[in-house]
């Protein structure tokens, strides 16, 4: 009997024992293409030599500091590279051990800042609908995913939702995408109004939407004029880059496409790539003269905070993703992932959109294409696909979602960077077998 608490008590997994590129292989000799990078994590693969090499030897050097004495070289070396690439005015790099742990230091770091430039009065956040931004209190009871939310309300403090911006859902036939976009953004102006823009710390967004909508960017223009909206009421735009960052969309940072520069940035999964637990909180230079001028002391830490040997290999990671050119073959591959899955279901009556940027790509399945009507929830589609494809030898992130009341089901993939054409049509072959089989 195990003794490990696993995810669902009634579906207990089987042992993954080996992981090759992009392939993970269990205990019973079965195979998996990992074409979802478990859940968007596992960007370079399974086995990467050189991020392998480099957590050994920082283990064989130094393998934790603790950051309340001491800093350590690969969290200064890490720190340097994601801010030579970092949007403009980005300075400063604040490192945790995963993606909830970066949104949290986000949300208090914004409440600090706010105390810290004479505006405690500021106490609210605003986020969208259907988000999700990680799974401790402070995010969980940011984001905007009902189901998530629903038991844990009564304990946490909730922030407002406006609508995702959604264009397959959401944008009025009579609508170009610009008009969407502007219409989408000014709900924040809206909801700004509604409560006094006075009482509000900021607005948190995933530039491009993984976990609960299966990879929807933004509409061009729609995050321009986010930030302008938050620079006129002296809100902070804080972007949760833990799916959709460190090359996922086939720029380092998922907001470089959206040509705007927010006041933080959270990154995760890719950053350690499966290797190492890590994420990180990224910050403006105005954000931390704040602090340094005020208090000095960011009110707040983590045991693990920058912990060396998380930091080597994440190190290692961005040194492949930035100079390794990587992220680049991200998007590159990725255009050759969408023909694929374009040519695959571009015409299937039960496929609505084929979407996405880069490594990172969602279909969405509906009942009747024309009217984009979803299946009933009790159908459970995407708990079904999850099963076959997993049977058919295929990791991939099928999701259940409510869409502005309606239940749509969709499927995420994320597979590594490294993956090659003839993989590529593997996983789509795959993929095509599982749908076949489940609709
Ligand atoms: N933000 C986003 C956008 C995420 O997708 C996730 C994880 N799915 C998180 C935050 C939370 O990250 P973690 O699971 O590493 O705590």
């Amino acid at each position: 009997m195990s003794h490990v608490f696993p995810r669902h008590t009634k579906i207990i997994p089987p042992v993954a024992v080996k992981g090759e590129g992009i392939y993970i292989f269990d205990s019973n000799g079965n195979k998996y293409l990992d074409g979802s990078g478990g859940a968007a994590v596992s960007c370079l693969g399974h086995s990467d030599p050189d991020v392998i090499a480099a957590i050994k030897k920082q283990v064989d050097q130094l393998a934790f500091a603790h950051t309340g004495f001491l800093s350590s070289e690969p969290a200064e070396s890490l720190a340097d590279r994601l801010i030579a690439h970092a949007p403009e005015g980005i300075e400063r790099v604040y490192f945790v051990s995963g993606g909830s742990e970066a949104v949290e230091s986000a949300l208090k770091l914004a409440r600090q800042y706010m105390i810290e430039t004479g505006q405690p009065q500021r106490t609210r956040f605003i986020s969208r609908r259907q988000s999700y931004h990680g799974n401790t209190l402070g995010a969980l009871g940011t984001g905007g995913n009902e189901w998530r939310r629903e038991p844990f309300a009564p304990v946490m403090v909730s922030a407002s939702h406006i609508s995702p911006c959604y264009e397959y859902r959401l944008r009025r036939d009579d609508e170009t995408q610009e008009d969407y976009g502007l219409r989408a953004a000014n709900e924040l102006e809206a909801e700004l109004l509604r409560q006094g823009p006075e009482n509000v710390i900021g607005f948190i967004a995933e530039p491009v939407v993984g976990a609960t909508a299966g990879a929807v960017p933004a509409v061009p223009g729609y995050f321009k004029r986010i930030r302008e909206i938050c620079d006129q009421y002296g809100i902070l735009l804080i972007l949760d880059e833990v799916m959709c960052g460190m090359g996922r969309t086939g720029t380092l940072f998922a907001c470089e496409q959206d040509g705007i520069s927010p006041d933080m940035i959270t990154i995760a999964k890719g950053l350690g790539a499966g290797y190492q637990p890590i994420g990180a909180m990224l910050c403006s230079g105005k954000i931390y003269k704040a602090i340094e001028n005020g208090s000095g002391f960011f009110q707040h830490g983590h045991t693990y905070v920058g912990h060396p040997t998380a930091c080597a290999a994440a190190d290692a990671v961005v040194k492949k993703l930035t100079d390794g050119g990587l992220a680049a073959r991200s998007a590159q591959m990725g255009e050759k992932l969408m023909t694929a899955l374009t040519d695959a279901f571009g015409q299937h009556p039960q496929i609505g959109d084929i979407r996405g940027r880069g490594m990172f790509r969602g279909l969405e399945i509906v009942e009747d294409r024309e009217t984009k009507a979803p299946f009933a929830p009790e159908k459970g589609i995407a708990a079904k696909l999850k099963k076959h494809a997993f049977a058919n030898g295929l990791i991939c992130y099928p999701m259940g979602g409510t869409i502005d009341g309606r239940q749509g089901d969709h499927v995420m993939l994320a597979p590594p960077f490294i993956i090659t054409d003839d993989q590529i049509d593997e996983l789509v072959a795959k993929l095509s077998k599982s749908i076949a089989e489940v609709i």
